[in-house]
């Protein structure tokens, strides 16, 4: 199948190779020191059909797409009243690592900024595994098809630096959101936004996304389908940081974007897709990401509201 889609990716592929503008994440010390001009491009198909273009092995730290899959993982656990009960569903309208906004509940306004994201690391529970981070790291590789693991010195530079989302922890706590275990949290966030993935691995995160939750490679089913709407729901509306609008305008699909350069697409019941370019913009976007995926939803008629859109196809 998709002559039209192979020869769109390998397209866009040679397009955007020559465009360099835009900086790496200078957030920390570690984010900083990747190659700037890396560029991989990564679509998995709902029937596991795979399209590639780039450095698809090159691995990279998560970031904030993992936020997606611990909100996943939160819901899976607690069910979505009790999650809704301690992080509400509304964009923000501000940058992602926001000291502290919290709505007239006392909740962080949604689980993709820094605020909601950490409150939903403290509500993983160690279940199948004997800890927290084995459990995360479990769960994240039932949707990359493989086992995952942690980038140390990721890890590390983000603990010894990051002191926004330290303060963040703090007022946490001292609003009583979260325990006296604050501090074991703040490192499960921290190490969940340091596993390593490439852009095959996001795909498949990605496909199993679209695929009702299931792993189209591995079988595996990772999340019901009602949580899989709610994971789905978010990201539409706060996955893109504060290009949410725009991205849904523009768009229109479920995505997730990291300041690592990463990018994760939905296209519900079709395919995952999956971009890596770390030069981002001023909103922390990748910028070869959002130029590839704006040229993907129009080529293929992809926006989920369009209403020309009868059946999305890509070939
Ligand atoms: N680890 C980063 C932070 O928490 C993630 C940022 C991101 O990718 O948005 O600040």
């Amino acid at each position: 199948m998709d002559k039209n889609f192979k020869s769109f990716l390998k397209e866009v592929f040679g397009k955007y190779s020559t465009d360099l503008s835009g900086q790496v994440s200078q957030a920390f010390p570690a984010l900083s020191a990747v190659d700037p001009d890396s560029f991989a491009i990564s679509a998995v198909t709902v029937d596991g059909e795979v399209f590639e273009q780039g450095e698809v092995s090159r691995d990279f730290t998560i970031q904030s797409i993992s936020k997606a899959f611990s909100f996943a993982l939160a819901l899976e656990q607690h069910g979505s009243l009790f999650v809704e009960s301690k992080v509400g569903m509304e964009p923000t309208g501000e940058d992602y690592d926001t000291i502290i906004k919290l709505d007239d509940k006392n909740r962080p306004f949604n689980p993709m900024v820094n605020s909601g994201a950490i409150v939903m690391s403290g509500l993983i529970n160690p279940r199948e595994k004997a800890t927290r981070e084995e459990e995360l790291l479990d769960y994240f590789g039932k949707f990359a098809g493989r086992s995952l693991k942690i980038d140390e010195e990721t890890y590390r530079s983000e603990n010894e630096n990051g002191h926004k989302n330290w303060a963040i922890a703090h007022l946490l706590r001292h609003f009583n959101i979260l325990t006296k275990e604050y501090r074991e949290v703040l490192d499960l966030y921290f190490k969940q936004c340091s596993i390593l993935v490439n852009t095959h691995d996001l795909a498949l995160m990605g496909a199993t996304l679209a695929n009702d939750g299931q792993n189209p490679i591995t079988g595996i089913k990772c999340l019901s389908s009602e949580n899989l709407r709610h994971v789905l729901s978010i990201l539409f509306t706060c996955g893109m940081y504060n290009y949410s609008g725009e991205w849904a305008f523009d768009v229109g699909l479920p995505a997730k974007s990291g300041i690592s350069g990463g990018i994760l697409l939905v296209v519900p019941g079709v395919l995952g897709m999956a971009i890596y370019s770390p030069r981002l913009d001023k909103r922390g976007n990748s910028i070869r990401g959002i130029k590839v995926s704006e040229e993907l939803s129009d080529r293929f008629q992809l926006h989920v509201l369009d209403y020309t859109r009868k059946k999305a196809r890509i070939n």
